[in-house]
């Protein structure tokens, strides 16, 4: 392509992405990718020759636009992935353009990311500094990472060189309640815990850690000889939404020489409602934290943030600088002595965009709207004998069950998704089947939120008399 028919064909391929993105609302949330369609996109012949760039476009325009993943509809309530903010999606465009490596050096990208890495600290009120990566699970791994090489040197070896190996490391251990997301487990099974070195502890029926359980754990294996070393707690379960009792966990961490990890991904940002601000008392004293801007604040994916209070911590579990990619002098260390990345992308200009373009004051109101919105949900379900609410909204979600039994829970989704006006998932809560709303889209209205008990009863009542 040249720069005229790019030119050409970059005008266009705005008016086809603003008519998308203006006219996605009308139609369903999300459609099936029908068998024809799966077999052109995923049987293509890798072309010889290089084909048109317009009759790419004509491709995109109809085999791939039109089958979403749905999270861009505001009546798109699973998961918890957001639509892109239109500042992110044309920065995105900006960012590939420049596509610098984001590793080190000294060129713009890199400043961008320090001051949103700041940016990020300060909107939720941590006192420490970070690095961009691509999710909240590769942030659970950074920030474990850091968190099991401070215990192995405490221990008087290191991990680093030695392997985490022989008797000790069996010993180590990782608390989580039984609500943490699989990215933690994933995390003790790549940093060679093992299910054996993390105890899942019971969550109440609100989805919350109990911190007494968690201390008389802690106290239980310390004297059974077993060390102890980290807890990962939740502000905002994956499942429920449920913040875990930070102070509580903070305090007996501080008291144990425990690291503490919380994991933000889902509701990090939930701080920014007043009404919800005390619950993440205790977060500034958290070791290490991870927000996902590309969930509640809508920064087109991929970006989160891994924050830690000393930095050095990071600096401690991952530098390791070969020759060739020594920094010149003058130059602030390189993001990659701090995670597992080299070369890294640049997120921070869609993630300035849309902070910089939205503002505090909208960020804020938009997280306290969506709680509004799973707070009405609630008392929707409420007013319906058929439908019980599981477990209370803290933030933007709801987990709620009809009556009909687990069998009928875990049939809905699909039933829903048939029915086309609501698109929503399940999960198991308290060991019960229920379904789950994530309120994330700043266009969902009221009466979105009205629709989803009718289409629930609908497709029940289709389920229970086919
Ligand atoms: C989404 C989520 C994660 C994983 O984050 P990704 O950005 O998907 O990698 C971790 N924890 C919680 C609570 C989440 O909601």
């Amino acid at each position: 392509m040249n720069i005229d028919e790019f030119r050409l064909h970059g005008h266009a391929m705005v008016e086809l992405v603003a008519d998308y993105l203006d006219q996605l609302p009308q139609g369903p949330p999300w459609r099936p990718v029908p068998p024809e369609v799966r077999a052109e996109l995923a049987d293509q012949q890798l072309p010889v020759e290089g084909r048109p760039f317009g009759e790419l476009i004509d491709v995109s325009a109809n085999l791939v636009m039109p089958y979403p993943f749905g999270n861009g509809h505001p009546r798109f309530f699973a998961w918890g992935n957001s639509p892109p903010a239109l500042e992110g999606v044309l920065a995105d465009l900006l960012a590939a353009a420049m596509n610098p490596s984001c590793a080190g050096g000294d060129h713009a990208a890199v400043y961008l990311e320090r001051c949103t890495v700041r940016w990020l600290a300060e909107l939720i009120g941590y006192p420490g500094d970070g690095v961009l990566v691509s999710g909240g699970a590769a942030g659970a791994l950074t920030a474990l990472t850091a968190a099991r090489h401070r215990a192995s040197v405490r221990q008087g070896w290191n991990d680093r060189t030695d392997g985490f190996t022989g008797e000790a490391a069996g010993r180590f251990r990782l608390y989580a309640s039984a609500e943490t997301h699989s990215c933690q487990r994933k995390a003790a099974h790549l940093l060679g815990l093992g299910d054996r070195g993390l105890r899942l502890l019971p969550a109440d029926p609100d989805g919350r850690l109990d911190a007494t359980a968690l201390a008389a754990a802690v106290r239980e294996d310390r004297a059974a000889g077993l060390l102890p070393f980290c807890v990962v707690a939740n502000a905002g379960a994956v499942s429920t939404g449920a913040v875990d009792p930070i102070a509580d966990i903070a305090q007996l961490c501080d008291d144990e020489g425990l690291w503490l990890h919380l994991d933000g991904s889902l509701g990090g940002f939930g701080v920014l409602d007043p009404r919800r601000a005390p619950l993440y008392q205790g977060m500034e004293r958290a070791d290490s934290i991870v927000v996902d801007p590309h969930k509640w604040l809508g920064v087109p994916v991929d970006c989160a943030a891994v924050l830690t209070l000393d930095l050095d911590d990071l600096r401690d579990a991952f530098s390791l600088v070969p020759p060739y990619l020594r920094a010149s002098s003058g130059e602030d260390p390189w993001f990659s002595e701090y995670v597992f990345d080299q070369t890294r992308p640049f997120r921070a200009l869609k993630l300035w965009a849309t902070v910089a373009g939205t503002g505090r004051t909208e960020i804020a109101r938009r997280i306290t709207a969506t709680i509004d919105l799973a707070a009405r949900l609630a008392d929707r379900i409420d007013a319906e004998p058929d439908l019980d609410v599981v477990v209370s909204p803290t933030l933007n979600v709801v987990t709620f069950r009809h009556r009909a039994g687990d069998d009928i829970n875990r049939a809905l989704p699909s039933a829903l998704d048939r029915l086309g006006d609501v698109f929503l998932r399940g999960t198991v809560v308290n060991g019960q089947e229920v379904l789950r709303a994530c309120f994330m889209h700043p266009g969902t209205t009221p009466d979105d939120v009205d629709r989803i008990v009718p289409a629930v009863l609908a497709a029940a009542a289709q389920l229970t008399h086919p």
